[in-house]
């Protein structure tokens, strides 16, 4: 277990509990440390497993403070705002409509798949979705405001979170997820569920930010309620040896990370053990994050003048 004993942050006003877990992955109870400060000043650690590579909030929440976050919290802490015309909802849509195109290419704009978000935002995939291709959509939003504007919408997205109702609705062709994954307590019981509500060969993007090109500080990058940071090795050992799926195809953008996958077998219930996964060497890895960040560091004190500003973007974009 990480050496941390301390087991509640303060945060807004709340105290958040916390608690020492073993890896979600492979079960691993022994952790390398990598950050101890998040996005807003919160103090949370940062570590590595060293079994297995998997970055994770470690004492993280406990599941009673992660849904007090996200029934007290989240909007405010992210600034967002109900109203369909606010800064939040054209955000949403200007990140959502390449979402929407990138899939078409992949899967085809003129069929009726079906097609289930998890984690439906403020519902600008689905919309967009619906104006440009003949998917059927549908999906669940556990956040209230979220999910209010979706139903303003008329969109057919269910309040609730993933585990709630299980086994309902379905088999889809279809899953996606978009900035999800790394939000959920357990990714691995995330993928049981996804691969039972899909069809068989039925197809799952996710889309996660990019820890090994993180686009900024890492205490901007690193941020509560993300629970955990990946990899393109992380995410497809999650993928191929827990969750039944094969990879078909894979995006690492500036800060983004995305993988489809073909569903292939039924998920696996038990951890995977060493030989079923790949591993990268964390040593280099972290000095290498190290030096992303001092020039992250770097580009911060590029003033802002006009005739500097690709000066800042390279440096930002390294
Ligand atoms: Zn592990």
């Amino acid at each position: 277990m990480p050496a941390n004993h301390r087991l509640s942050v303060e945060f807004r006003g709340h105290t958040l509990a916390l608690e020492n877990v073993p890896c979600d992955f492979c079960g691993g109870t022994e952790f390398v440390p990598f950050w101890s400060k998040m996005r807003h000043g919160l103090d949370l650690e940062t570590v590595f497993c060293a079994a297995c590579s998997l970055c994770q909030t470690n004492p993280r929440p406990t599941p009673d403070a992660n849904r007090l976050f996200y029934q007290r919290l989240y909007m405010s802490f992210h600034g967002n705002s109900s109203n369909l015309d606010s800064e939040y909802v054209t955000r949403s849509a200007r990140i959502a409509a390449p979402r929407v195109d990138l899939l078409a290419r992949v899967i085809g704009k003129d069929q009726p798949l079906t097609v289930f978000e998890v984690g439906a935002g403020a519902g600008q995939f689905q919309r967009l979705a619906r104006e440009r291709t003949s998917w059927r959509v549908s999906g669940i939003e556990p956040g209230k405001e979220q999910a209010e504007l979706c139903r303003r919408l008329c969109l057919d997205v269910e309040n609730r979170f993933l585990e709630e109702a299980p086994g309902d609705g379905g088999p889809y062709d279809v899953v996606v997820s978009f900035h999800v994954f790394e939000h959920f307590l357990s990714p691995a019981d995330f993928l049981r569920r996804v691969n039972r509500l899909l069809k068989p060969g039925g197809l799952l993007y996710l889309e996660v930010p990019n820890l090994a090109s993180p686009g900024g500080p890492f205490t901007a990058f690193l941020q509560f309620p993300h629970l955990y940071s990946f990899t393109a090795i992380t995410l497809r050992n999650y993928l191929t040896a827990i969750g039944g799926f094969q990879p078909v195809f894979t995006s690492e953008g500036r800060s983004d990370l995305g993988m489809m996958s073909r569903k292939i077998s039924e998920a696996r219930t038990d951890h995977p053990r060493a030989g079923d996964f790949e591993r990268y060497d964390l040593e280099r890895f972290r000095e290498k994050m190290k030096v992303l960040e001092r020039v992250f560091t770097l580009a911060s004190y590029v003033p802002r003048l006009p005739v500097l500003e690709k000066v800042r973007a390279t440096l930002f974009s390294v």
